[in-house]
């Protein structure tokens, strides 16, 4: 492999251009090129540190052409850093195909880590951080939105997404309304910007907090929704079981639709019997 160059994939502020790290500019100076996702955007930070690498766009659009571009030039053993418009390349930015290529071919794939809104985000909710879900952007469509958080509601990990301005009061308004209004949730806005605010609170309070101010609903969020906790857990597997079992009882005996919701859902099959009886 000496002969290979190393595709270095390389974090770079997600606002104060101060976070770039001594190495990715020492990396980026050396290579022989930067892939990165706008050029144009890439170039000012260039120009801030001083570095006069040749720039070449690789964006999520990009065709395999460019790919097997950088990938050639690895092959002949220049060295390649990709670079995204803020953050961490591949999380929730492109460079996976890339990523995923150079390794299959067997090359070098370095990380200069750095900075990443989901990192710095979950630092300083104060929310639990032993086990967490990125979840990434919700997808705009409401319907699409609002199942995907359905599935989510019982998760007993912390829940993080990205979220832009144009959505944010929606998609808190509707973790409010799915995952209850006394959810703890945390909203970073702005991290390490000018700007910058966070709010820590229910998802009532935090939805309020978003509609008092406009100021607030700007720029770039990360929220992140504390877990589920486990009586709530219990609570909507059962609710999950008895309308699996009202649904199944038309086809099969009770007993058969109990033993399924039970199987699926994880629900007792005692307490299930008890809330079918009290519904
Ligand atoms: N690769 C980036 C990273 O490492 O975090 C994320 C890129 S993704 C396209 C952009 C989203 O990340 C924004 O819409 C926002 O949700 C989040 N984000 C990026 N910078 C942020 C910041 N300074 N403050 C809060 N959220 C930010």
């Amino acid at each position: 492999m000496a002969d290979k160059g190393t595709l270095y994939v390389v974090a770079t502020p997600i606002g104060n251009l101060d976070d770039i790290s001594k190495r990715a500019v020492e990396v980026l100076g050396s290579v022989s090129k930067i892939a990165a996702e706008d050029t144009r955007h890439s170039k000012k930070l260039m120009q801030a540190i001083g570095v006069a690498t040749p720039l070449l766009s690789y964006h999520e659009f990009s065709g395999k052409a460019v790919a097997s571009k950088i990938i050639a030039a690895l092959q002949s053993g220049e060295s390649v850093a990709l670079i995204s418009d803020a953050g961490t390349p591949l999380i929730s930015d492109p460079g996976y195909k890339l990523v995923c290529r150079a390794r299959v071919l067997g090359l070098r794939v370095i990380p200069i880590p750095g900075a990443c809104a989901l990192t710095a985000a979950l630092s300083v909710a104060g929310l639990p951080t032993d086990k967490f879900a990125f979840e990434g952007f919700l997808l705009h469509k409401s319907a699409a939105r609002r199942a995907r958080l359905q599935a989510l509601a019982a998760e007993s990990r912390s829940l993080v997404f990205y979220e832009s301005p144009h959505r944010i009061v929606e998609s808190i308004g509707d973790m409010q309304q799915i995952f209850g209004s006394d959810r703890q949730v945390f909203v970073a806005r702005e991290i390490s910007k000018k700007f910058e605010t966070h709010f820590l609170g229910t998802s009532l309070d935090c939805l309020a907090w978003l509609q008092q101010d406009s100021n607030q609903r700007k720029g770039e969020f990360v929220i992140i929704v504390a877990p589920c906790d486990e009586l709530e857990v219990e609570a909507r597997k059962l609710q999950q079981a008895v309308a699996l079992v009202k649904s199944l009882r038309h086809d099969i005996s009770m007993k058969r639709a109990v033993a399924i919701a039970s199987e699926f859902t994880g629900a007792r099959k005692n307490q299930l019997y008890s809330a079918i009886l009290e519904d």
